[in-house]
């Protein structure tokens, strides 16, 4: 079997009424979302997303004609054109979920088979006010979620520290608690500074308080000596990494002892290839494994396979925050919403990554 052609088509969906995400300081009135499909001369067709794949077409042929399950060498070739030109690991969870189907089986059992399934928490978006945050929180509580994570960018984190206080009354000790500080991400047009390690420091001990389950995003993503030290410093699990761009920064991240949380996105860095070698690094290391997942729906699957095939963490990402972010908006270009049921996610024994593309939608959403 060769792979006989790649596609890669862009769609937007219009956000009305717009997403005001905590960690983009405009507000989003458009979803962009790209879509790879590997197609072989036998027919066959993997899907993936992500990154944009801009300027993908003049590289093409480096994968044409190729075996499609020759999966380490296409990763290779993958790495090779992230540092000439862009990022194209949307193309490697297209290869993973077409050799899925080609050996008739589930992505999650070819990337280590360790769980078939995972407990969700829900991600929120969204900065609310301390009631509001709350009521959510009893809604994800009542849809059966064990875990939520809540979003700092309140300008003063004093605020951020009073919707969270608001939410352990409302639930108290019946959801795990996770916060995001989201200091490593930036928008290209937000210039602010990130913390410090002494920022970090006075929100890490008030977040102990709290009996938060980790503190995501506290430092800058380069600063390794800051993050060991907060590590050693505070009780409270550090996590991070979704701004990380090379696979290679996660082995000094686990050598230097800088975070407790590992959180690399395949469809964002280095694939579900070169991202499976640092989750089975990471657990080997004693520490959690589990991907960021704020892409869309198709995003959310390959890290889940990834996550639970060669990590099985405690619990993934789950993008959801009604009615902002709601299911059908992550999901948009599947042909159904990510299942799940009492704060789990079972991926069952589908072949690839599970899901489908809603062929309709996508046509009308297309720009590209
Ligand atoms: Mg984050």
């Amino acid at each position: 079997m060769k792979i006989e052609r790649i596609d890669v088509t862009h769609h937007r969906l219009p956000l009305d009424p717009p997403f005001r995400a905590s960690w983009d300081t405009r507000p989003r009135t458009e979803f962009d979302a790209t879509v790879v499909r590997v197609v072989t001369d036998e027919g066959l067709v993997g899907i993936g997303s992500g990154d944009t794949m801009l300027g993908f077409e003049r590289h093409a042929a480096l994968f044409v004609g190729q075996n499609p399950l020759d999966l380490d060498r296409h990763n290779r070739v993958l790495d090779n054109l992230a540092f000439h030109y862009s990022r194209y690991w949307p193309l490697d969870l297209a290869l993973w979920d077409l050799a899925g189907k080609i050996l008739g089986q589930p992505v999650w059992r070819l990337a280590g088979g360790r769980s078939d399934r995972t407990r969700l928490y829900a991600s929120s978006g969204t900065l609310r006010g301390p009631q509001e945050m709350a009521d959510a929180a009893l809604s994800f509580l009542e849809a059966g979620f064990p875990a939520m994570k809540i979003r700092f960018h309140r300008g003063d984190w004093r605020d951020d520290i009073k919707a969270l206080e608001a939410v352990r009354g409302a639930v108290g000790d019946r959801l795990t608690l996770m916060v995001d500080c989201n200091q490593g991400w930036r928008m290209p047009w937000d210039t602010e500074r990130p913390w410090s390690l002494k920022d970090a420091l006075a929100v890490a001990r008030e977040l102990e308080t709290l009996d938060i389950y980790w503190m995501e995003e506290p430092l800058h993503r380069a600063d390794y000596a800051g993050m060991a030290a907060l590590r050693d410093a505070v009780d409270i699990r550090i996590a991070g990494g979704e701004m990380n761009r090379e696979v290679f920064e996660f082995d000094t991240i686990i050598e230097r002892r800088c975070l407790d949380v590992l959180q690399p996105d395949a469809a964002l860095t280095g694939g579900i290839g070169g991202l499976k070698r640092i989750a089975e690094a990471a657990v080997a290391a004693n520490l959690i494994f589990t991907p960021h997942t704020w892409s869309n729906g198709l995003g959310v699957a390959a890290n889940a396979h990834l996550a639970c095939g060669a990590g099985n963490p405690p619990f993934l990402e789950f993008p959801f925050d009604p009615p902002e972010w709601s299911a059908e908006r992550r999901d948009y270009m599947l042909s159904e919403t990510l299942a799940y049921e009492d704060g789990w996610m079972v991926l069952g024994e589908a072949p690839g990554l599970g899901v489908a593309l809603d062929e309709d939608r996508l046509a009308k959403t297309r720009i590209g």
